[in-house]
């Protein structure tokens, strides 16, 4: 038996998600595959969602160009933009969509509207679609107020660009308690006021709990993977990923012993500990603490003593029917990631997205 470490990612779940997202969005929603799609395969999860899809978004270059090596032809949002004038060229060749936060990205953009070609000849470039960033309060990244129009004219003005989409982004969606989701999408209306263009704002807390903010393109992120970024979900989404391996030891530990790193368990009862092939190499998080959920063959279980680089271990006191080859679910279906991310002091975005070295499968393809 090889190391039974595994995620299997559900690409059915992963389209009816992204369906909830365009019926609550309305309009046209890119999928976000970032970061290895959030840690479930990026190349994977758009072959899962083609064909369903207006487009998708990842960071940065690299990024798209793996989408694009795989074959994927839909529409491509670079958020991070350029970040030079080579990149910028290679993106107009892709026709990927490039976000533009600052000047120099307009320059970059007119500077590649005539390419060399193998002759030496100069020969007009392929038309670029430019998305451009607004900031309208998260003070990251994007242009500020009168700014924006500049922008806007100054793109016009580059021949090669075709198209012009004009987008901000949240800071504070996922507080729905928050006034400053309201002061952006004011900011974003004032700033963006008359221009001729399609317009983003939401990512999915904003798909999830501000009407306001809908308005031609959702972004949809974290939701298309099952978590619902607000602290009281409304959104019915289904897990994508289930993060699973088996107990591959047993063994007693009698009141007073200690088990693991740092002896930070210690049996208060006598204490039968499942040790389980996952570590934090693989991307559990290792400050999860005592108490932490799994599921041990389908029924709720505990993390006990400090996670491994390789292994973790749990508590089987109470499942005196598990053992050796017994099935641990850390997260997927019957362990929310959220509650994992809680207990860890993070979020499901962090722990899905260090997920690695556990082999992939996929299912609903
Ligand atoms: C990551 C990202 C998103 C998606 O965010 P979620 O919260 O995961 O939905 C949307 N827009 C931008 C600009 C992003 O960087």
């Amino acid at each position: 038996m090889s190391r039974p470490a595994h995620a299997r990612i559900d690409l059915g779940a992963l389209r009816r998600n992204y369906d909830t997202a365009r019926r609550i969005h309305g309009g046209q929603v890119l999928a976000v595959l970032k970061a290895d799609a959030y840690g479930h395969g990026a190349v994977a999860c758009a072959q899962g969602l083609a064909g369903l899809v207006d487009g998708y978004a990842v960071a940065f270059l690299d990024e798209a160009l793996v989408l694009r090596q795989a074959g994927i032809e839909e529409p491509i949002l670079v958020l991070e933009g350029a970040f030079d004038a080579d990149e910028t060229r290679v993106a107009a060749a892709r026709s990927l969509w490039l976000a533009v936060h600052r000047r120099e990205q307009i320059e970059w953009i007119a500077a590649a509207a005539r390419v060399r070609t193998a002759g030496g000849a100069t020969v007009p470039a392929a038309g670029m679609h430019a998305w451009l960033k607004v900031d309208s309060g998260m003070h990251r990244a994007g242009f500020i107020g009168d700014e924006v129009r500049a922008a806007y004219e100054a793109l016009r003005a580059c021949g090669n660009v075709t198209g012009i989409s004009l987008m901000t982004h949240l800071a504070r969606a996922d507080e729905s308690a928050s006034d400053m989701t309201a002061a952006q999408i004011r900011a974003f209306d004032a700033a963006t006021q008359g221009l001729a263009a399609p317009r983003s704002v939401c990512n999915s807390a904003g798909m999830a709990a501000w009407p306001d903010a809908r308005r031609d393109w959702g972004r949809a992120g974290v939701m298309l993977y099952g978590v619902d970024p607000m602290d009281s979900p409304t959104l019915a989404l289904e897990p994508v990923m289930t993060l699973h391996s088996r107990v591959f030891a047993v063994r007693d530990v009698d009141v007073g012993h200690a088990v693991g790193y740092g002896a930070r368990f210690v049996a208060r009862r006598p204490t039968r500990v499942g040790l389980v092939a996952l570590g934090y190499a693989d991307g559990y998080p290792r400050n999860a603490p005592e108490g932490t959920p799994v599921a041990i063959d389908g029924r709720p279980g505990q993390l006990i003593g400090r996670v491994s680089m390789d292994m973790l271990t749990v508590d089987l006191t109470e499942h005196p029917q598990a053992g050796i080859g017994s099935a641990v679910e850390l997260w997927g279906s019957q362990v929310p990631v959220a509650e994992v991310a809680r207990a860890a002091g993070t979020i499901p975005y962090e722990i899905l997205s260090n997920v690695k070295r556990v082999t992939r499968s996929y299912v609903g393809g």
